[in-house]
């Protein structure tokens, strides 16, 4: 019994671990230009909200243009294994390798730390009453999730965020 209640607690401090504040850490001016895997530097990519609404799927435009949130073990890519880029799901700027994802429990894909500085922005998060890091993509402002200080070594950073954003390009022989 004592174990059950356990568990049940564990349970919702996991689910509600990417939407708690968690104090000590702050949005950070991220340097440099956003590029491609190549190497090459990529334009902004700027679109009305009409634009963005007819090529976005519902979903993806209510989290990555409305800053919403999937509900966690909802997503097709929180548990997903396979190795390869996490592309934003907007215009598709390289942001996270199969690499630095983690098994946090959350139920959103996590990661340490982004391919390229560059290719994302952190902001002072304060909706709903706390103090977060949202993150965004660089390329074109889309909402990806949010950054915890309680990530693995060797960032110690934690980059929960909602699958419905990213696009998953699997490695293959060339890449
Ligand atoms: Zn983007």
């Amino acid at each position: 019994m004592i174990f059950r209640l356990f568990s049940v607690f564990l349970a919702m401090t996991v689910v509600l671990s990417c939407n708690q504040a968690q104090a000590g850490y702050e949005a950070r001016e991220t340097k440099g230009p956003i590029l491609s895997l190549d190497g090459d530097t990529l334009n902004r990519v700027e679109k009305s909200e009409k634009e963005w609404k007819a090529e976005l799927s519902p979903h993806a435009f209510q989290v990555l243009r409305q800053h919403g949130t999937e509900r966690a073990f909802t997503g097709n890519l929180w548990n997903n294994k396979k190795k390869g880029i996490y592309l934003c799901g907007g215009c598709e700027a390289p942001l996270f390798s199969s690499k630095t994802k983690f098994r946090s429990g959350t139920g959103w894909p996590s990661y340490y730390e982004p391919i390229f500085e560059g290719n994302i922005i952190e902001k002072t998060d304060l909706s709903y009453g706390m103090k977060r890091v949202e993150v965004l993509c660089a390329r074109c402002d889309g909402h990806l999730g949010h950054v915890f200080p309680d990530g693995p070594e060797p960032t110690g950073l934690r980059y929960c965020i909602n699958s419905v954003s990213l696009k998953f390009q699997e490695k293959n022989n060339k890449n």
